[in-house]
């Protein structure tokens, strides 16, 4: 290809050989004409070449256009790589974008972004849901006005972000625990992390619940016993009235030991998360242990019945089958008053499950309790559990021994007439 100085002097060469010409054939101006005639060729080459260079542009359709021959073929060919390299940048930016986009949108926390005036610049699903924002609706809103807590307008204004700020009682069923924390970013920008501590606040309430029912549970035996021990030191008594006061100190630290064993069981059985083993457990010689336990515990206060409608064995841990059974017998027998009656039952159903159902003419349980009932230390009447020598754990164990054997807890309850209380076992675990 000629270089540009060397098409300059051919340009000028030809201009005046066509102007050289013309003077000689046709005169003065004709020899003008010719050679501007020859010098304009260049300019209207190059402004055809921008002309097209123009619509192509406004077209964006630069990489797709034809290559012009001269030297307008390397400026369209330069123009050409620079518009594509650039195309594919901004692809690939737009990609790693929408993978950041992606990756925020799947984090399981809540992520709001702030401009310098705390105005919403982007957020998550998450964010939107926990503070029922909407970023299409809400972009460029200061934060403060559409989360109007004033506990979170106060960590705004004072902007000391070491630490973060719990959020009780937020969505849509102010029933979510968050946890929001801002942290700096950019040019006065700020990006707050919000988790959902629901589940971990329900847990601490739990345990702190649990932690002071046993200690609830443990302080009125002692309280008793030491006030027995106290008297013992400081009266004369004869005999007869400390044998009195002994019994009555041994049935607090029966008390006592019930709780404290009770506990332990319902440790072990959380602790284990594994299901229960497959060891053949008779039925019947179950049910026999179970009766002469729930007879030494009526003294013939009750009229007790035991039924098997079919003799079988059930697959699971003994220990814990005994534990659950005798559960729930222990506790008709206990809110049963005297002369009524307490009906256990085995017995295996259409779909070939097993079922071990008690039923009582006790004072039956008021509906709105029968879902809390399992839970550890709920009871109906307290002052009747503690009278009976009841832990307010008996339910809890039996569901948790119901669960390790894949079985269900039912309960049916009529106030005033009695309670059916039924553990239903997969048929998978019951044999000939
Ligand atoms: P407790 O040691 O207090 O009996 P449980 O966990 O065994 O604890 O039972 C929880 C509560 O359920 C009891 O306090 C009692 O109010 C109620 N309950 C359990 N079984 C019966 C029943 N057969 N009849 C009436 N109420 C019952």
């Amino acid at each position: 290809m000629l270089s540009a100085i060397t098409r300059f002097i051919v340009l000028i060469s030809l201009a005046f050989l066509a102007a050289y010409i013309a003077l000689s054939n046709l005169g003065p101006s004709a020899g003008i004409a010719s050679g501007i005639a020859v010098l304009s060729i260049p300019l209207i080459y190059s402004y055809v070449n921008l002309a097209r260079l123009r619509r192509f542009t406004l077209e964006d359709s630069v990489e797709s256009m034809p290559l012009p021959s001269g030297y307008w073929e390397e400026i369209f060919f330069r123009l050409q790589r620079l518009v594509r390299n650039l195309k594919l940048q901004i692809r690939s930016t737009e990609q790693q974008h929408n993978r950041f986009i992606e990756a925020f949108q799947a984090s399981p926390n809540g992520i709001v972004m702030l401009d310098d005036q705390d105005q919403i610049e982007w957020c998550n699903a998450i964010a939107e849901r926990f503070f029922g924002l909407s970023f299409k609706r809400d972009v460029l809103q200061r934060i403060n006005f559409l989360i109007r807590r004033p506990e979170f307008v106060q960590y705004l204004y004072k902007r000391q972000f070491e630490e973060p700020l719990l959020l009780e009682r937020m969505g849509q069923g102010a029933n979510l625990s968050l946890m929001l924390q801002a942290f700096p970013f950019g040019d006065k920008r700020h990006l707050l992390l919000i988790q959902d501590v629901t589940d971990k606040q329900r847990a601490d309430a739990m345990r702190r619940d649990f932690v002071a029912n046993v200690s609830h549970e443990m302080r009125t035996p002692i309280t008793v016993l030491m006030g027995f021990l106290e008297t013992m030191q400081s009266l004369d008594l004869d005999k007869t009235q400390q044998n009195q006061y002994f019994e009555m100190m041994m049935s607090q630290a029966q008390r006592m030991k019930s709780l404290v064993e009770d506990l332990l069981t319902l440790a072990n059985l959380e602790a284990n998360t594994l299901p229960a083993p497959m060891k053949a457990i008779n039925i019947s010689t179950l049910m026999a242990l179970i009766k002469n336990d729930a007879e030494a515990l009526s003294q013939g206060r009750h009229s007790l019945h035991f039924e098997i409608a079919t003799p079988c064995n059930l697959m699971g841990e003994d220990r814990e089958i005994l534990s659950a059974f005798s559960n729930l017998v222990t506790n008709a027998i206990r809110y049963t008053p005297d002369a009524g009656q307490v009906i256990a039952q085995w017995s295996i159903n259409d779909q070939g499950q097993g079922e071990f159902s008690v039923t009582d003419t006790g004072p039956g349980i008021a509906s709105e309790h029968l879902a809390r009932l399992t839970e550890r230390f709920y009871r109906v009447d307290r002052s009747r559990s503690r009278d009976t020598g009841g832990t307010g754990l008996g339910l809890a164990i039996v569901k948790h021994i119901a669960n390790r054997h894949q079985a269900q807890l039912m309960i049916e309850s009529t106030p005033g007439k009695g309670s059916t209380f039924t553990l239903r076992f997969p048929k998978e675990r019951i044999t000939d």
